[in-house]
């Protein structure tokens, strides 16, 4: 884009009053769980700071004008909003302010953030109860994912990672081909069409897998290493889906332009649906210039863009694709990267085109998990039925309650293992771990770190020493909750 000084008497005219003027108070707006009652004209402004944070965001040109002349940068870049209202967005003298000192200086900013933590950040956690399951082994295992993951991966990207509990991808392969893509999907080869034998197929695992897994059933989505809109019927297994489990899927594509129309309506259907929300992937500049034209910053309110443009502040993710280039690069795998993983599911991944389900979750990305999750189990089916004893035995084989006496104690590899006087630590770069205060536990975590007895024989171990074996299943149990036992599958 052209740049050019701009009077700034005349960008004051162009840009509205300054709206903190308006927005006396944010207590009259309440909660956001839907936006139709919203007023119109204050979902406006707040789409208009949403285009200006976008673009702030997408683009490197843009924030060097804000920062010599914002009230110019704004009039230029053709958004109607004014700087002074949200000055915190932009401006690094506010970096050290607190939550409280911005949402009382800047009432508007803070509608602005509660609208969008609300639908475009925790939309998941606010809306799917995800963390429930009708199935306890499903839940508990899904659990001790988390609590790993936790202490894998930065703060930043925990806090991104939603542990969807299950995606089905409706193609095989991606028609888009990005370079970076962090779970390097295949070109496209085939696609899951809608038709009479498919959609019998389909609704029936919709059903199976809601009365194994329950309401944690609805945290679902339909696309992995695929794209959504690859797929000419994705519409109508989105309509199955809503029909059977009372949530309408979130989608994020990266092909929004490619018939605006399909994607306009596709946006209207899912509001209707009361989807939380949609995401479209940006991968360049231009498209993200064309985005913006192309849709009206009310279309766009409850859409995220995910911004994967060179110009961009975010970074990409060492996994998949974008991996291969950094090794090739020589910058190789880290202990703690910035972000090694785009995988967001903790649970079942489905391809309906191979009939083939993967349990999953997710991890850094390495030589032996490549693609940032690792597969704990995985297997094929021709039907509903075969599907259903399918899930059923890798719950039985992956999810127990408690530790088996058969199972080996290990500690996780990544965890530095350090004997204490009255205990233990594990560490990692995210985490220390201190089990501590019990003579117990200094022998326990001995024999764990030696790598090569069964719960059966350390408890026997322990025995002859005196301890019972309640005790010590309690305290592998405690280890085995924490998620620092080893639990990958063998290679
Ligand atoms: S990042 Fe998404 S759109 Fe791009 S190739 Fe991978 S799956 Fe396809």
């Amino acid at each position: 884009m052209q740049t050019q000084k701009l009077d700034e008497q005349l960008a004051l005219q162009l840009i509205p009053p300054l709206w903190k003027t308006r927005v006396q108070s944010t207590e009259q707006f309440g909660s956001f769980e839907t936006i139709d009652w919203i007023d119109p004209q204050l979902l406006a402004e707040i789409g208009q700071i949403k285009r200006f944070i976008e673009r702030w965001k997408a683009d490197r040109e843009f924030r060097k004008q804000v920062a010599i002349d914002p009230y110019n940068a704004c009039v230029l870049y053709g958004l109607k909003v004014n700087p002074e209202d949200i000055r915190p967005k932009w401006d690094k003298n506010f970096a050290s302010s607190s939550e409280e000192q911005i949402a009382e200086q800047f009432p508007l900013l803070k509608l602005f953030d509660q609208f969008y933590d609300q639908h475009l950040e925790r939309a998941v956690d606010v809306g799917i109860p995800i963390s429930s399951s009708a199935n306890s082994h499903f839940w508990a295992w899904r659990e001790r994912q988390i609590a790993r993951v936790g202490s894998q991966v930065k703060a930043y990207v925990h806090r991104e990672i939603s542990h969807f509990t299950n995606a089905f991808e409706l193609s095989k392969g991606c028609s888009v081909g990005c370079r970076f893509c962090g779970v390097a999907a295949p070109r496209l080869n085939d696609i899951f069409i809608y038709n009479p034998e498919n959609a019998k197929l389909w609704r029936e695992v919709l059903e199976n897998m809601t009365s194994i897994l329950g309401s944690a059933f609805q945290g679902s989505f339909c696309y992995w290493a695929t794209d959504p809109f690859d797929n000419p019927d994705y519409e109508k297994f989105c309509a199955d889906y809503y029909a059977i489990t009372k949530v309408f899927p979130q989608t994020t594509t990266a092909q929004a332009l490619k018939n605006p129309e399909r994607t306009r309506a596709f946006l209207e259907f899912s509001k209707k649906k009361n989807s939380l929300f949609n995401r479209f992937s940006i991968l360049s500049l231009k498209m993200f210039e064309q985005i913006h034209q192309e849709f009206s910053p009310e279309e766009l309110l409850t859409v995220k863009l995910v911004l994967l443009n060179d110009e961009a502040e975010d970074i990409k993710a060492h996994t998949g694709r974008q991996r291969e280039r950094n090794l090739q690069e020589g910058i190789a795998d880290k202990e703690l990267p910035d972000q090694g993983t785009i995988a967001c599911v903790s649970g079942f991944l489905f391809n309906m085109v191979e009939r083939s389900v993967k349990l999953i979750s997710p991890c850094n990305a390495n030589e032996r998990w490549p693609l940032g999750y690792i597969v704990y189990d995985q297997g094929t089916f021709t039907n509903a039925d075969e599907l259903n004893n399918l899930i059923e035995r890798m719950i039985r084989d992956n999810m127990p309650l408690t530790v088996r006496p058969y199972d080996l104690m290990r500690f996780r590899e990544d965890l530095k293992y350090e004997n204490l006087s009255d205990g233990f630590q594990l560490a990692n770069k995210v985490k220390t771990f201190k089990f501590v205060n019990d003579p117990y536990w200094s022998d326990l975590g001995k024999m764990i770190y030696e790598g090569n007895k069964t719960a059966e024989q350390i408890t026997q171990l322990l025995a002859a020493q005196g301890v019972l074996s309640d005790q010590t299943s309690y305290y592998l149990n405690v280890l085995f909750e924490r998620g620092v036992l080893d639990s990958e599958p063998k290679p």
